[in-house]
């Protein structure tokens, strides 16, 4: 009924406020806004391209909701955020839900030993299932998309496939992946990285929570307590995927600031983080004069401003969250600091370029010969600070499958037409993902979708209807141009 497809057909002839009546009877969602129907064309073809539906997809999503509420940010009954931790009560009720759901949809369901649900639902051959995955937690004051969207968008792939007798050539899944967020439990994907093989399961089962502080539960204990303990190891070779696709908001500004719809994700961006130690000396600040200073604190600013303009001018981020000056003083001149730095880049080549720049320049700053704010008045031998890095993190870019790239540059091209190039821009994810683990053991690639002002892990988060159906349709085209292009 609300389906892409049918938006020129509402535009023209229907009311739009009846459809979301109509879902908030359903739902007791009273909320529900008409989305805001921008001027979209879609391919001619369009109309030959099996359609997901807008109202249910939504009305779905908030019906889930209802588990793990959030704080309010407006009138609407819709108008919360989300705080479903990992392993807590909620997540156990939509982890029911999500079971009840695809089982009614025809689906097997497998759960196993991370408590990762993997729903299957059978193709015309047999063989590993083409997945659409994200996860249900969210952060204490998350937001109702961030990795819910992903999840819904999967399970209305199913009822899309279903009401339209699509049978596909081979099966396709639905996986709903545990402790996505690293909130409750502090490793961010941890489940899909166990399932890669790249998390040791001791590990992540022996995890303690620590929301709240006083908790006692590890993952396991949790996983048993709410009965999502499964028994099936989590192994990709236990549960193989063909391919998985996740559909995400972006949870950066680019797309609603260059008014697209979708973003084509190529992989995730490299970041290195390091610790950085300025030593000059302490000295006392109304009897040193500034020409007799070696001020640490006074360097390491240099070097935060002198990070931000190389890692513009090399097309990277640069970004420091953590400072630290000791002795911590009103009247002494710090002697010591250490700041944190974070760098990223699309590839690695730019993260290294920036990293070699940047030891360069805090080189000169701590030198002492730099000419700029701050030391035009200095000229003793003190001028000198020392500086030293030391790595804490370093992880490469993630190249997501040319293959899985194209099934979703296909499916933007079969939804928008010629208006593809308007719509649509590759992109770099800025965050990290359970796909970024699938992609070391299968081909994978993800969708974004605009986050409205770029907002997210924030109550007010939001992405509009139209734009959450958008994206689920590119998904479901993505996975169904796949599952065509098999022949194993
Ligand atoms: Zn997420």
């Amino acid at each position: 009924m609300a389906s892409v497809a049918s938006y020129t057909v509402r535009r023209t002839t229907r009311p739009l406020g009846r459809v979301y009546r109509a879902v908030c009877t359903t739902h007791a969602l009273t909320a529900l806004r008409p989305p805001a129907l921008a001027s979209l064309r879609f391919a001619s073809t369009a109309s030959t391209i099996k359609r997901v539906k807008e109202d249910r997809l939504m009305s779905e999503l908030h019906h889930t909701c209802q588990w793990g509420p959030g704080q309010r940010w407006g009138d609407h009954d819709t108008d919360t955020g989300m705080s479903r931790l990992s392993l807590s009560d909620t997540d156990k009720q939509v982890r029911d839900w999500f079971a009840s759901t695809t089982e009614a949809l025809g689906c097997t369901l497998t759960t196993d030993e991370m408590g990762n649900q993997f729903a299957v639902r059978a193709g015309k051959k047999s063989g590993a299932p083409t997945y659409v995955g994200s996860h249900l937690d969210t952060q204490p004051t998350g937001g109702r998309y961030d990795g819910i969207l992903g999840v819904h968008a999967g399970i209305e792939m199913l009822q899309t496939l279903r009401e339209n007798n699509i049978e596909t050539n081979y099966p396709v899944g639905v996986v709903n992946w545990t402790n996505e967020e690293g909130a409750r439990f502090p490793i961010s994907m941890v489940a899909s990285g166990v399932w890669a093989g790249e998390i040791p399961l001791d590990t992540a089962h022996s995890l303690k929570s620590v929301i709240p502080r006083s908790d006692s539960a590890t993952m396991k204990t949790d996983l048993e307590r709410i009965g999502y303990l499964g028994s099936v190891p989590c192994s990709h070779k236990e549960t193989p995927m063909a391919a998985h696709f996740e559909l995400h908001i972006e949870q950066g500004p680019i797309l609603e600031k260059e008014e697209r719809k979708v973003g084509i994700v190529t992989g995730v961006q490299a970041y290195r983080w390091f610790t950085i130690t300025i030593t000059g000396h302490d000295c006392h600040t109304g009897s040193t004069d500034l020409g007799s200073r070696a001020d640490a604190l006074l360097a390491a600013s240099k070097m935060i401003v002198a990070s931000r303009e190389a890692a513009y001018e090399e097309g990277g981020l640069a970004s420091t969250g953590i400072i630290e000056a000791r002795p911590g003083s009103t009247n002494t001149v710090p002697g010591l600091v250490t700041f944190s730095l974070d760098i990223r880049g699309k590839d690695d080549a730019i993260v290294e370029k920036l990293e070699s720049r940047l030891r360069e320049e805090f080189a000169y700053i701590a030198s002492g010969k730099d000419a700029s704010v701050g030391y035009k008045t200095q000229k003793s031998p003190r001028d000198k600070v020392a500086v030293k890095w030391r790595k804490d993190s370093d992880s490469p870019a993630v190249l997501f499958s040319d293959e899985c790239i194209t099934c979703v540059t296909e499916a933007c091209e079969e939804l928008f037409g010629n208006d593809v190039d308007k719509q649509t821009r590759q992109m770099v994810s800025g965050a990290g993902h359970d796909s970024v683990y699938t992609s070391k053991r299968v081909p994978t690639s993800m969708v974004f979708v605009p986050s409205k002002d770029g907002i997210s892990h924030n109550p007010v988060e939001y992405t509009k209807p139209e734009d959450c159906t958008i994206g689920a349709q590119v998904l479901m085209g993505a996975v169904l141009k796949f599952d065509g292009k098999r022949t194993e």
